[in-house]
């Protein structure tokens, strides 16, 4: 099951090998492990629901406290600290589950006629706070699309699909995959992010190199509003006024919920290749990645870390003598004022994606 005070499926943890706890022991200090509160704990202080209770709504709306603590902060560092440490503060008042287009227009007119803060939820993997209730003296109801999560339409002509706002990252591959096709968008919360969270907050990729950023990816899609149902069509570039698409990418929730969204997808690539680079300076590194980028050399992903970021993941890995065996090489290189470690990405065809 999903953990409810971080990150991934309770059923798996993953132990800091001791070379990483030295390391961050060595930079930041030894740590004082918080004393963690329990799901149980959190849930025996929660305030009750001030939702108006409503018997048509009853099916759609889960007012238990389990649904109440676990759609109640997002996934910063802040929110971990708060959902461990059980200083949560606010909580919605339930969490909505809406399986279709007419749900969804029921919940806003419940909203609406009830003057509810309203809070659309994706998969909760925000980082900025916009998930996360703020108590104005409203009743709070936090709306999650996880029950959205189909592919409604594949257009193998024009290559869009259409998707259910809530499907998640591994769910919208597995259902393109099965049909030739990806939509190339790897956020790194891709695990648990949805399409329409991604439209939602603007998202780029490690991969947006190739296949674009979601701003290029977002074709159009649905949109339930106070007003009513905006249906952005999948109409390419357009030189007449402002493009509609534009006011949704990165609205956070603000202009309505988004329901549908109909995406740009490829073929899926013969190949794909990833490579991973280190030099002995940053100077060097920096001058590497630029030439690339200039040249427009046709890579997928481009990633630079610099030496704090090398080192760092270096040693979380935990793999000393890999990296003394690299660092006597790099040294043979000249000096340097820092390892920086490049990863890149090559998609093609299989002629396309040989290795460099
Ligand atoms: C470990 C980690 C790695 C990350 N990596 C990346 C990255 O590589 N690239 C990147 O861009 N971001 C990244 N993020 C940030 C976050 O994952 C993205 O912003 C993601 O797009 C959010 O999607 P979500 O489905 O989880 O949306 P949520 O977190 O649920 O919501 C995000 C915002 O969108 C709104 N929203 C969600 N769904 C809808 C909908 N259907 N209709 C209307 N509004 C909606 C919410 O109200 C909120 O304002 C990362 C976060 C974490 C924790």
């Amino acid at each position: 099951m999903r953990r409810w005070n971080g990150w991934g499926d309770d059923q798996f943890s993953l132990e800091l090998p001791e070379e990483g706890q030295a390391f961050l022991a060595q930079r930041i200090g030894r740590a004082t492990p918080l004393q963690d509160v329990t799901l149980e704990q959190v849930c025996n202080e929660l305030p009750a629901s001030r939702l108006p209770s409503d018997p048509v709504m009853a099916d759609l709306i889960d007012v238990s406290d389990d649904a109440r603590v676990r759609h109640a902060r997002g996934q910063s560092l802040v929110d971990w600290l708060a959902m461990r440490s059980g200083d949560i503060g606010t909580y919605p008042d339930g969490v909505a589950f809406p399986a279709s287009n007419s749900d969804v227009r029921a919940l806003l007119r419940y909203a609406h006629d009830h003057d509810l803060h309203l809070i659309p939820y994706g998969g909760g993997t925000s980082v900025a706070g916009h998930i996360n209730p703020v108590d104005q003296g409203k009743p709070i109801l936090t709306v999650s699309l996880a029950k959205m999560n189909r592919l409604l339409d594949l257009d193998r002509e024009s290559q869009l699909a259409t998707f259910g706002a809530g499907t998640p990252g591994p769910l919208v591959e597995a259902q393109l995959r099965a049909h030739g096709y990806t939509l190339g968008h790897f956020p790194q919360s891709f695990e648990l992010s949805t399409i329409g969270g991604w439209v939602a907050s603007r998202s780029s990729g490690q991969q947006s190199l190739r296949y674009g950023r979601i701003e290029q990816l977002f074709a159009g899609g649905r949109i339930e509003t106070l007003q009513g149902t905006l249906t952005i069509p999948t109409i390419p570039a357009s030189s007449a006024g402002p493009d509609i698409r534009e006011m949704i990418l990165g609205s956070e929730g603000r202009l309505g919920l988004i329901t549908e969204v109909q995406a740009r997808v490829s073929r899926l690539p013969e190949q794909e290749n990833f490579y991973v680079v280190f030099f002995p300076s940053w100077d060097q590194a920096r001058t590497a990645a630029r030439q690339l980028a200039q040249d427009r050399i046709q890579l997928s992903m481009l990633r630079l870390s610099n030496p704090i970021e090398t080192e760092t993941q270096l040693a979380l890995a935990g793999h000393p003598g890999l990296i003394g065996m690299l660092e006597k090489f790099l040294s043979l290189r000249g000096a340097g004022d820092g390892k920086c470690m490049m990863t890149f990405g090559v998609t093609g065809s299989k002629a396309s994606v040989a290795p460099p």
